[in-house]
């Protein structure tokens, strides 16, 4: 249920009507708009007795939400929500790419990969501290040692840092020295994980499950924003088909899906989307094309001896060549870069 304020009620008559949800036991989400307020209800788990809502004073109206998501839908709240990730805006009218190595290796690397990425025009920086990879006999991450190395690279290049958060044990560090929290697509329908973040203090960045629908995204979503964390960015990275010639699918057709849906931001990884370094720049440049907030992008200054995604990962100099294409092509949908 969603209640409506009229333009210009009162912040008392606001607080008023918090009161009054949670009095009832529920949860009341306030979610100031350009126009006026809407409050969202959760935790109901019968009828909502609209009546008693429809007569406090400055509410407008006391609206049904038809979608199983509640607080991700343009429903809720039609305007685009902007999150800020270290002072770094996505979802606004910039087009924000986040980019660096799959798994931080050690200082020089990522000083090295960082301070390229910055130069080329990269506005966040990523790096994994906690891989969940397919083997455990691969390169697991450097952990807390990697989470420094990451909050050197941001002191020396001024980028904010998005790094993944694996279990509720990782999220206490990486809430602590990154910018944002990733959580990786195979932790999408962790939902004791998805809890935990929605209590952080930090931005979220949710990628999307190897076989998950856009409604089961979106729910992964909701259960952050539940808990009170409105700051949740999307991330389309591909899904698992029949296809032989890429790692996975990336599915560009989910930005405008979910665009139509949600008041969320999305990011594409053409990086883990395709698996295939060649295939990293034309996907680029589509997902730029198709209304993506931003990418999420793999950089590594000697990609042969990456300890974790080499095969898909770009040199600083293709980058560099890929962020110029994009500026043009962002230019023509009236977003900067
Ligand atoms: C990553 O970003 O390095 C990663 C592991 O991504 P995903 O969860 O999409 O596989
Ligand atoms: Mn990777």
């Amino acid at each position: 249920m969603l209640v409506v304020m009229r333009q210009g009620a009162t912040p008392d008559e606001i607080a008023g009507v918090v009161r009054a949800i949670e009095a009832r036991g529920f949860k009341a989400h306030p979610i100031p708009g350009a126009q006026r307020t809407a409050i969202g209800i959760t935790g109901n788990r019968g009828a909502v007795d609209r009546p008693v809502f429809e007569s406090m004073p400055g509410v407008l109206e006391v609206i049904p939400v038809t979608h199983a998501y509640k607080l991700v839908s343009r429903e809720v709240k039609p305007e685009d929500s902007v999150v800020k990730v270290g002072g770094v805006a996505v979802g606004g009218g910039e087009f924000v790419i986040v980019a660096g190595p799959c798994a931080v290796e050690s200082l020089d690397q990522m000083l090295t990969v960082a301070r390229l990425v910055k130069a080329a025009g990269a506005r966040l920086l990523r790096g994994g501290a906690f891989k969940p990879r397919t083997s455990p006999y691969s390169f697991q991450g450097l952990g807390e040692e990697g989470l420094r190395i990451l909050a050197s690279a941001r002191e020396e290049t001024g980028l904010p840092v998005v790094t993944e958060a694996i279990d509720a044990e990782s999220v206490d560090l990486v809430e602590r020295y990154a910018d944002a929290i990733q959580i990786g697509a195979r932790n999408m329908q962790n939902f004791s994980l998805l809890k935990r973040a929605g209590r952080a203090k930090k931005p979220v960045l949710l990628k999307r499950g190897l076989a998950a629908t856009l409604e089961e995204f979106l729910m992964s979503a909701e259960y952050v924003l539940a808990e009170g964390n409105y700051d949740v960015i999307l991330c389309e990275r591909g899904v698992r088909t029949f296809s032989d010639f890429s790692r996975n699918t990336l599915d560009l057709a989910v930005v405008p899906a979910v665009k139509q849906i949600s008041h969320l931001p999305i990011l594409v990884d053409p990086s883990h989307g395709t698996g295939r370094r060649d295939k990293v720049v034309p996907m680029s440049r589509g997902a730029a094309a198709v209304g993506a907030d931003g990418l999420i992008v793999e950089v590594h200054h000697d990609p042969d001896t990456a300890l974790s995604d080499g095969p898909q990962s770009i040199t600083p100099e293709a980058f560099g060549t890929l962020v110029s294409e994009l500026r043009q092509i962002t230019q023509v949908l009236g977003r900067t870069l």
